[in-house]
């Protein structure tokens, strides 16, 4: 079976032009001894938006680990798809997102519902999980609301790993289930149950990226009380452990945190807890590195950055589109945003320092930031340009790309002097 590395990150790269400067970053966490995993993901709504096929993807993956002379394991993810988006991607993808959130609600038949209910009765009571101080009080009513909330998606799950399976054959992808994407975070004892779902429908889970508590809002920092995302965090991976031995599942399935980067409040509690406890992550770091193509531009001026002022400009008349897709996953406040005048007359450091997430820098405007962060539609629509600028100025973006990377998650997350 192909293997998930213990420590894993999941980088975007929407343009295709930096995955050397990523991989770079992760062969520097190598030399310090932390060794991860690339994986190069890109969902479907991100294809479909900047026009490009997952091939492409693989392709860049192939060459970049070529060129920089990688031998170690990489993977292709298949970010966020479903039933319905996924035929595309089987081909070049080996790790596959099935993202099961808008399955969630709706319920299965009956007869499923309770013959689920009926295995996992035996839960009701006391249920005492190993590393957790207290046990969770379960009742039969509260298995039967679980059930009718998340088995139609389990079992949706088991439909597209079937379909995948079915091409790539046994063994030879990664499977992680996600349901991030959803209004409601997912309590511990929820966690359990969903993992009993997939257990019983006998698919190999990996990763599994629960939605938490607090804002996992794309591009800036955790909002919510870090203490308390610490101790769910704990729970939730103690429930993980505990399920793999109870329900049969993959030993070396681990969290998936999605809308990972730069989430820089938890980063030393999730940090310490899994070094605590032994155990492997997968940060999921998605548009960040767009945003750094942005700041890259702008730290190299002239043209390119006219250019990364116009897509500003043009992303503030078209907020609420560029928005709508990423409800659950932005919080702007509008009144905060720089005025198109005003950004106009800025300057290179200006620019980049209102987009750049350093906290404490008084320029830094995570609004301004989130909204570039969704806004990589306008460039997609002046391709060419585009292209050829990131082209122009490649040692600057290139190295804004591998120090977010390296400095600001890697050495955050794993704790590296
Ligand atoms: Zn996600």
């Amino acid at each position: 079976m192909k293997k998930l590395g213990k420590y894993s990150i999941g980088m975007g790269d929407r343009f295709g032009h930096q995955g050397e400067a990523q991989l770079n970053a992760i062969i520097e966490a190598g030399k310090k001894g932390v060794e991860i995993t690339p994986v190069w993901n890109k969902s479907n709504r991100e294809h479909v938006t900047i026009g490009t096929e997952p091939s492409d993807v693989r392709k860049e993956a192939d060459a970049v680990t070529k060129k920089t002379g990688y031998k170690k394991p990489y993977f292709v993810d298949a970010d966020h798809i479903n039933f319905d988006t996924v035929d595309r991607f089987i081909e070049s993808s080996d790790f596959f997102t099935i993202d099961v959130a808008s399955y969630i609600g709706k319920k299965a038949e009956e007869k499923e519902i309770k013959e689920f209910v009926a295995g996992a009765e035996k839960y009701a009571g006391e249920l005492k999980i190993p590393g957790i101080k207290k046990p969770f009080n379960v009742t039969k009513k509260q298995i039967n609301e679980t059930a009718e909330k998340y088995l139609f998606a389990a079992i949706k799950a088991w439909d597209i790993f079937r379909k995948i399976e079915k091409v790539k054959g046994k063994g030879n992808f990664i499977t992680e289930v996600s349901m991030d994407e959803v209004p409601q975070p997912q309590t511990p004892v929820e966690l359990f149950f969903i993992l009993k779902m997939l257990g019983e429908e006998n698919i190999p889970v990996q990763t599994i990226a629960p939605k938490f508590s607090g804002r996992f809002n794309k591009g800036v920092d955790y909002v919510g009380d870090p203490e308390k995302f610490a101790e769910e965090f704990e729970s939730d991976l103690m429930v993980i452990d505990f399920a793999i031995k109870e329900f049969g599942l993959p030993e070396n399935l681990k969290m998936s945190i999605h809308s990972g980067s730069d989430k820089f409040a938890i980063y030393p509690f999730i940090g310490s807890i899994i070094k605590k406890h032994d155990k492997g992550i997968h940060l999921k770091t998605a548009g960040t590195t767009w945003l750094e193509e942005v700041i890259g531009l702008a730290v190299s001026g002239g043209k390119a950055l006219e250019f990364v002022k116009e897509i500003y400009a043009k992303s503030l008349e078209k907020t609420e589109e560029l928005c709508a897709p990423y409800a659950d996953v932005i919080d702007i406040n509008i009144s905060k945003l720089p005025k198109k005048s005003e950004v106009s007359a800025w300057d290179s450091k200006k620019f980049a320092e209102s987009l750049r997430n350093v906290p404490g820098n008084k320029n830094y405007n995570p609004n301004m930031r989130q909204l570039i962060h969704v806004g990589y539609k306008l460039a997609a629509q002046r391709m060419d340009e585009y292209i050829k600028l990131l082209e122009a100025n490649e040692k600057t973006v290139a190295g804004c790309v591998y120090e977010n990377m390296y400095d600001r998650h890697i050495c955050r997350l794993f704790n590296i002097k």
